[in-house]
């Protein structure tokens, strides 16, 4: 397929090939095999440069919420272009886009987070949650109360302080240096590898034990923002424990740390929620970061909305200088084109469709549990993920070169379906505008292609149990 007699398919895989570094490049396999270069995307489907059509079971990569292809986002970006392209945010500026998100979010996010700050993407926004944090302590007059506090396989960007705040195992190579002084971890609430014999309130209680143990050994003095994704995303899909998350925002408010709840993924309706933080789990955090599903993808846009008491603590002497921000804080096209995806998404009611067919979405993919290889199925609504074992009583995992999750997402590849594969992990977070035939599809392809590795690696001699 070749577009009003430009690059061919080949040829652009060629200039990607030799020019491109990607996130997470993986350069052996990048340099041998180079990429699928993506064409064309109409709702939850996918086409290639050469034609071939993929359902995006990925939804991009947690963003696609309102689903490719739209023409009404595409004309309030060109508007907005037209319009007002650029216009700087800094000190005393603002635009006409930029001031109503700020009003809509502060509406839709919960409690007295009524202040909002934009950034370029979910990493720049942890990154000013974290200088925040130091802002905020220093002029309640605790310049020492700035380390902070995170878990084990988060993920929460690619900033150096964003990926240091974050620890998944795989993402901590050792080119890299990651800041480890004032930065702590601890447990991933992950109740499928909870210690043997322990139940989900005895996990739950040995998680808030951890934490406890964790500020004491610190010092709560020292210690000035928790972050916590409310379902860990790519650190494998993570629900926490019923009561988890009361019980750390709880801790936290009884010794002054923010808790800075990580919405990246979880915002904008990917359980059925604008915020899951309240809404799903109960807890009014100080601070959430947001990004994603804000533009869905159609442009990078990324938030920090606080509250009002902390706008007031760093305002209180009228003196100071908030010297953070970006040059494209606030832009006018994304902040157009975030107005314009909420409007669809209140239109359509898309929250609720996620509520309804993400719950067939959960019942379907449980399912998956009867096949081979697979150990866990776990998620919420529109975000599902299975973990595929080499035994399933004994949860042990296959060795980390058969890369199990990309052999299953290779093979439901050629059969038209695209999950991402992590590891030994296949994660799925579809638009949300899926349907109950799309999700049947979905299931019946990735059990198929579970199914087939299934039997290849038995052919090679590889043990399943
Ligand atoms: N936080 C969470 C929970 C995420 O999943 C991500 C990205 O996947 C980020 C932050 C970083 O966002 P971005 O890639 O927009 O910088």
């Amino acid at each position: 397929m070749t577009q009003n007699n430009g690059p061919t398919p080949s040829d652009l895989w060629q200039m990607d090939h030799d020019h491109s570094l990607h996130p997470w490049a993986n350069f052996g396999p990048f340099e041998k095999d180079g990429s699928l270069i993506m064409a064309r995307g109409e709702g939850c489907y996918l086409w290639d440069a050469e034609g071939r059509r993929y359902f995006d079971a990925v939804g991009g990569m947690w963003c696609t919420n309102i689903g490719l292809g739209r023409a009404e986002m595409g004309q309030a970006m060109a508007d907005q272009a037209i319009q007002l392209g650029f216009a700087n945010s800094f000190v005393d500026m603002a635009n006409a886009p930029s001031a109503m998100l700020g009003a809509k979010l502060a509406s839709l996010a919960p409690g007295d987070l009524n202040r909002v700050h934009f950034t370029t993407g979910g990493s720049t926004a942890i990154d000013t949650a974290y200088r925040m944090v130091h802002y905020y302590q220093t002029c309640m007059g605790r310049p020492d109360k700035t380390q902070v506090i995170a878990r084990n396989y988060s993920y929460h960007g690619s900033t150096y302080i964003s990926q240091s705040i974050s620890k998944r195992p795989g993402d901590r190579v050792a080119q890299f240096r990651y800041k480890e002084n004032g930065i702590h971890h601890v447990s991933a609430p992950n109740f499928y590898r909870a210690p043997d014999g322990m139940d989900e309130a005895a996990f739950c209680d040995h998680l808030v034990a951890e934490f406890i143990a964790k500020i004491d050994e610190i010092g709560a003095e020292n210690i000035g923002g928790f972050f916590a994704e409310p379902i860990q995303a790519s650190g494998g899909v993570i629900v926490p424990p019923a009561g988890y998350l009361p019980r750390m925002a709880a801790i936290c408010a009884q010794h002054d740390i923010l808790f800075i709840a990580d919405e990246v993924v979880t915002a904008f309706g990917r359980t059925g929620h604008w915020f899951a933080s309240l809404d799903q789990f109960g807890i009014q955090p100080d601070m959430i970061t947001c990004a994603k599903g804000l533009t869905s993808g159609y442009i990078p846009l990324g938030a920090l909305i606080f509250s009002d008491r902390i706008w007031a603590a760093m305002a209180a002497d009228g003196g100071r200088w908030f010297t953070s921000g970006f040059t494209y804080s606030g832009h006018p096209v994304s902040c157009a084109a975030a107005l314009k995806n909420i409007e669809i998404m209140e239109r359509e009611d898309l929250l609720g469709n996620a509520t309804r067919v993400g719950t067939y979405f959960e019942t379907r993919m449980a399912e998956l549990m009867a096949l081979p290889m697979v150990g866990d199925v776990r998620g919420s609504k529109l975000m599902v993920c299975v973990e595929n074992v080499a035994d399933k009583a004994r949860k042990t995992l296959l060795p980390d070169a058969l890369d199990v999750g990309k052999r299953i997402s290779d093979t439901a590849e050629t059969m038209g379906l695209m999950v991402r594969p992590m590891g030994h992990l296949n994660v799925m977070s579809p638009p949300l505008t899926i349907t109950e035939t799309e999700v049947d599809f979905v299931a019946e392809i990735l059990a198929k292609s579970i199914r087939q590795v299934a039997d290849a690696l038995t052919k090679e001699g590889v043990r399943l149990a």
